[in-house]
């Protein structure tokens, strides 16, 4: 056979724009978490997406189902939306070329995303952290705001839109079922806006899955308390992405089965570990969800199972803080 006709046959169709290299990613086994247990830590790993985190999936959704809605035009309107910062780029993937868009982030968060986000073009405005959220200079108030001060912006409002669910339920959810089969015992992950957790767990519920839902909650963050009805005052911490001081409204915490907190300083030696002995750079979300998933892991009777660990995004997001050896000394992390 030619080379030319054995080109023909291995061809796949290329991907027409990024969008169309979200999700379909792919399980890793952690060895070095899964070290010890008799089950298997399997991540999930969401960094592999095109624009780098478990976001690019609502980016592309909210905006395909905006148009359709007809909320947005292209050429004409700014997206606003109140970020972490991965939900930013991944609205950026999803709106390159069509849209204008603007960010708003806490003072928090490093500054790898706002450094990706101005590269991709979006404008960024910084809002103080520690204040609480009903304050009017808050993120998400901000975002509100300076959405409705322009008559062309739509508020991508991923803490509110349901196509944020619904973009996992219909994707995330659907391939953590096939990836694993019937030998899922456990889905883990940290809730920002819910949206991941909510459905995937959702869609496992509506397959028939028996598997736990782990959530993994930052020490600092009121949502592990929330879900077993407690109030809690919240408290600052330095993961980011996740956890937070109010309950998002699509978080649905009936669903939740299992909680466990992480202080910063182990989600950060997790990130460490792996990165060390399995090569695998993650962000701090996923350090703190493989921290919860080892401990939930370690209660879990029988052997052999799959514990499949949301990995949100890559640690090259996070070299200045994480992965810094000052920024650690500085927090206290050994
Ligand atoms: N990890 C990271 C790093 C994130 O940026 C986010 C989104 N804020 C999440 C996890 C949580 O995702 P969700 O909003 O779907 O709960």
């Amino acid at each position: 056979m030619s080379v030319a006709a054995e080109r023909t046959d291995a061809v796949t169709a290329p991907a027409r724009g990024l969008v169309g290299l979200v999700g379909d990613t792919p399980l890793l086994e952690l060895r070095s978490v899964s070290d010890g247990l008799p089950h298997r830590i399997l991540g999930k790993c969401e960094f592999l997406n095109p624009g780098g985190s478990v976001k690019d999936r609502i980016g592309h959704r909210i905006l395909a189902e905006a148009e359709r809605a007809g909320l947005i035009t292209p050429g004409r309107t700014r997206l606003v939306e109140a970020t972490a910062g991965n939900t930013g780029v991944g609205l950026a993937v999803a709106a390159a070329g069509r849209y204008r868009l603007t960010c708003t982030m806490s003072s928090k968060m490093g500054p790898e995303k706002e450094a990706l986000l101005r590269a991709w073009g979006a404008e960024v405005v910084r809002c103080p952290y520690e204040v609480s959220p009903d304050d009017p200079t808050s993120f998400i108030n901000t975002a509100k705001r300076l959405a409705e001060q322009d008559p062309d912006a739509f508020f991508v409002d991923q803490f509110n839109r349901d196509w944020n669910v619904a973009a996992h339920y219909d994707s995330t959810g659907v391939e953590v079922l096939e990836q694993t089969g019937g030998n899922l015992a456990a889905f883990v992950a940290g809730v920002g806006t819910g949206g991941t957790l909510t459905g995937v767990a959702r869609r496992l519920r509506d397959a028939g899955s028996p598997a736990r839902i782990v959530l993994a909650d930052p020490v600092g963050s009121v949502l592990a308390a929330a879900v077993a009805g407690r109030p809690q005052q919240a408290a600052p911490y330095s993961i980011e992405g996740i956890g937070g001081d109010f309950v998002p409204a699509l978080f649905d915490s009936e669903l939740v089965t299992d909680t466990v907190t992480v202080s910063d300083a182990d989600a950060v030696r997790m990130c460490l570990t792996v990165a060390e002995r399995d090569g695998v750079l993650v962000g701090g979300s996923s350090g703190c969800a493989l921290v919860a998933a080892r401990r939930f892991a370690r209660s879990l009777p029988g052997a052999g199972r799959d514990i499949v660990v949301l990995l949100a995004d890559g640690g090259d997001r996070y070299l200045s803080t994480i992965y810094d050896a000052d920024w650690r000394r500085g927090k206290g992390i050994s």
